[in-house]
């Protein structure tokens, strides 16, 4: 049996300033033989795929891979590179029996606000109409019918931070087996319910997704269901799909699929009075962490949310642990050219400068520390367990540390990394346990990390093109009526 595998991932911030293009990919672009080396061991959905294809005896072809952290809209040059590469390889590895395709689900392109349909729609063109593709997408997709018009079959991890994104992809590979061997025949049905899913409540071991996502596995489990899934949709891309949904994969049962998808939407919808926002804001929340003698205390700055495509550049939260005296606090900020500066005095130098706040000004001013550069690095470090996202080496590029008053360090990175692995600061000599305030750009995936060490966390309403609340955006194409932005 040949099957193609492929991905192309990304979540894409439509308020974000910054375009992401080919130079966000680079790093995370390959294809054929490299590809399968790079995806052979990690705990994303394309190993996943890799290892049900093994445990199948499928003949892979591996197409393409591509990832970038999420950020502003992908660039049309970028986009069609992608697309194009992923086509013409596709094409050269006819005859085939099937596809595995993992995709985001929010990634708008400079032409595409519906950026994965656009892909699905041209694989299939060029599949024809018979051949299964088996599609697996991020929990924040804003799941369009255009791509459950072109596949077979479609599932969407079910964790919030996403750690089960390698058995879905192995559900996914097991799947396209039963389905090239004429086991099952699948029909899938989309429901969508009028509403914004707010990031804060996209918790999945919270309620209320805890219940109505155990209803959707138990539901999987059941005899005739091939796939239940459901996603939270990501609130920040103004494009018409946008929201929550549901997909459903029966065994050949439309109208069942189409019963259960309606049911699981209508729960959603009737969880609306369980998804207020009352936050602190920053200064509120700066304070309330150093009173607290539950630490470390975790604050995490939700309008900088770098997994959600905002800059890591936000000055929210440093401009108040500098103007209040936090002690031993940790902030890391995304900002190149301050890492340089600050690598440039070297270790032991008193630098005195302003740092992030420089993307746009939509993240605060750039804020001025004084202090003494403490240690510097290579930004390099390395996660072994599943955590959000499923990365396993990553790379913050050039990064230092400057000690400014009362213990607390100003951590100053050169490339956007989300906090998804404590290692990112425990690699830099930081011992988190020992620290009062651990501030995390972030808005739930840090919890796989931070969890287990957090003392308490506090949830800070800061402004950005991730804020918590999604009234603080103007969206222009976004469909209409929306709970809660125009009412019941
Ligand atoms: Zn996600």
């Amino acid at each position: 049996m040949r099957v193609a595998v492929a991905g192309i991932l990304h979540e894409s911030n439509t308020f974000a300033t910054f375009p992401t293009g080919r130079a966000q990919f680079e790093h995370n672009w390959t294809t054929g033989a490299e590809m399968l080396r790079r995806w052979s061991d990690t705990h994303h959905e394309l190993t996943g795929f890799l290892q049900g294809s093994a445990e199948a005896g499928f003949d892979v072809l591996p197409l393409l891979a591509a990832t970038a952290t999420p950020g502003g809209v992908v660039t049309a040059d970028v986009y069609e590179a992608l697309l194009g590469q992923l086509l013409v390889r596709l094409e050269l590895s006819a005859p085939l029996d099937g596809m595995l395709l993992s995709l985001h689900g929010a990634m708008v392109s400079e032409e595409f606000p519906d950026g994965d349909g656009e892909i699905v729609r041209r694989v299939r063109e060029l599949l024809g109409p018979d051949i299964p593709l088996v599609l697996t997408l991020d929990f924040h997709t804003n799941l369009s019918q255009k791509m459950v018009d072109h596949t077979t079959a479609t599932l969407i991890y079910r964790t919030n931070p996403h750690i089960d994104q390698r058995p879905r992809g192995l559900k996914a590979a097991r799947l396209l087996k039963r389905i090239i061997a004429g086991e099952v025949q699948p029909v899938q049905a989309l429901a969508k319910p009028p509403m914004v899913w707010n990031i804060l409540h996209q918790n999945t071991s919270a309620e209320p997704l805890r219940s109505i996502l155990a209803d959707a596995a138990a539901l999987e489990d059941s005899e005739g269901m091939l796939a239940v899934s459901l996603a939270a949709g990501y609130p920040y891309a103004d494009v018409e799909e946008m929201g929550p949904a549901v997909v459903v994969v029966s065994d050949g049962d439309p109208a069942r699929a189409r019963k259960e998808a309606d049911r699981l939407s209508e729960r959603m919808w009737n969880a609306r009075d369980q998804l207020a926002i009352h936050l602190p804001d920053s200064a509120e929340a700066v304070r309330r962490a150093c009173a607290s003698d539950q630490t470390p205390v975790v604050i995490v700055e939700m309008g900088d949310n770098i997994g959600g495509g905002s800059p890591g550049d936000s000055t929210a939260i440093l401009s108040e642990l500098v103007r209040q005296g936090a002690p031993r606090a940790v902030s890391v900020i995304y900002d190149p050219a301050a890492a340089a500066q600050v690598i440039a005095a070297g270790v032991g130098a008193t630098v005195d400068l302003e740092v992030g706040g420089k993307t746009d000004r939509m993240h605060g001013d750039p804020v001025r520390i004084q202090g003494v550069v403490k240690s510097i690095h290579d930004g390099k470090f390395h996660e072994p367990e599943p955590r959000h996202g499923g990365q396993t080496d990553w790379d913050q590029g050039p990064t230092a540390i400057v000690e400014i008053a009362n213990g607390t360090l100003g951590v100053l990175d050169s490339r956007r990394t989300a906090p998804m692995s404590l290692h990112q600061i425990t690699s830099l000599g930081i011992k988190p346990e020992e620290m009062q305030i651990l501030v995390v750009k972030a808005a739930i995936a840090y919890r796989a990390a931070y969890e287990p060490i957090a003392g308490s966390i506090i949830e800070a309403d800061t402004p950005g093109v991730s804020a918590v609340n999604p009234a603080r955006f103007e969206y222009r194409h976004r469909r209409r009526p929306l709970w809660p932005l125009d009412g019941e």
